[in-house]
């Protein structure tokens, strides 16, 4: 550290500044919501909010860019109709950012291969298409990082399976912290009072997922039909033959899922039934599909009144663009002045 420097100090890190972010690979769904979507719309109208299709970071996994207009726009109509507000949070495009880039790059040099390559995520997605293990998807955290702290955030709304790459974030803070000067606060992911949220996939195995599993996620842009016939392809058994059983993951799951959307009394109902050994999983799954649909169709209408509007979603983007932009250009000042990339 340059003895004439002035270097920052942890009170004047921001507090409760929100980041976070959904990449555009596909139709929103279920899992989006109840890990993440529902949380931005509650924390819109409580802290400095900043939300962004993360367009990026699909390249990773979706180099064919042929339909990224399209997706893009969908999930901003998507986000909106389930009540993320552009006027309350910063919403944007993360490659309107240009800056990303930088602070991806100065990241770089303060990540190591072996923990990049130990990543869970990581792991999966390179086992999933061997074909493209590309840089982009090994150093996936540190991209993420440099869009968090490109706002100085702390808090970030996300579900279960972005736990690991949270503290990836925090151990990049803390290096870039160590070497340059305090500048970022730790993120840490955040759910109202809660644990994070995985809401699993309808076969029983893993989470619903906008690009994989497409049979056993329930979309928001999926019609009545399509939720019916998958909540009942959805895995189960011939009941429990003792009381007070524990449950089956694939069962469950089920039970997550309903309550998620149904009534606490039909919940109540098919607890008690599956404790009592009567339960009737075909009914079960017939109310649930009933319940599935009264809380998707109204967004799924929603989401299509929005998208009618070409105009007002290029508002949207070019607003969000210019707001986040204000932000991450103090964010760059401070960290060329830190890292002493200010020649003159
Ligand atoms: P996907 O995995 O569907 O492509 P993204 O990677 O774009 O989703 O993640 C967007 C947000 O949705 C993240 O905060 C992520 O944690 C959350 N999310 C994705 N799937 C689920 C799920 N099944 N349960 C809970 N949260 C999820």
């Amino acid at each position: 550290m340059d003895g004439d420097k002035q270097k920052i100090k942890h009170t004047d890190l921001p507090s409760g500044i929100v980041m976070s972010g959904i990449r555009p690979t596909g139709m929103v769904h279920l899992g989006n919501y109840f890990g993440a979507i529902r949380n931005y719309v509650r924390m819109q109208d409580e802290y400095e909010c900043y939300f962004m299709i993360a367009d990026l970071h699909s390249l990773t996994t979706h180099p064919d860019t042929s339909t990224l207009k399209s997706n893009v726009k969908r999930v901003i109509a998507e986000n909106m109709a389930c009540g993320l507000n552009p006027e309350k949070a910063t919403f944007y495009c993360q490659s309107h950012l240009y800056e990303t880039g930088e602070l991806y790059l100065y990241l770089n040099m303060l990540a190591y291969k072996g923990e990049l390559e130990k990543t869970v995520t990581f792991k999966d997605k390179a086992r999933q298409h061997p074909e493209n293990i590309n840089a982009g998807l090994l150093t996936y955290p540190v991209l993420q990082t440099a869009d968090i702290i490109m706002h100085r955030a702390s808090l970030v709304p996300v579900g279960k399976d972005q736990e690991q790459h949270l503290e990836m974030a925090r151990n990049f803070v803390v290096r870039f912290n160590h070497r340059y000067g305090e500048i970022f606060p730790e993120p840490h992911a955040f759910n109202y009072n809660e644990d994070l949220i995985k809401v699993p996939g309808l076969d029983g195995s893993g989470k619903m997922s906008k690009s994989e599993n497409s049979m056993s996620t329930l979309y928001f842009g999926d019609d009545d039909d399509t939720i019916r016939k998958k909540v009942m392809k959805a895995k189960t058994d011939a009941g429990p033959t003792e009381a007070n059983s524990p449950k089956p993951d694939y069962i469950d799951n089920i039970f997550t899922l309903m309550k998620l959307v149904s009534s606490d009394e039909v919940l109540t109902k098919y607890n008690n039934d599956y404790n009592n050994c009567n339960i009737r999983y075909g009914d079960m799954k017939k109310q649930l599909a009933e319940d599935m649909i009264q809380f998707i169709a109204p967004i799924r209408q929603k989401t299509q009144d929005i998208l009618e509007d070409n105009q007002y979603l290029i508002e949207v983007m070019e607003k969000g663009a210019q707001k986040a932009r204000i932000s991450a250009e103090k964010t760059m000042k401070l960290v060329r002045e830190s890292m002493g990339l200010n020649y003159f």
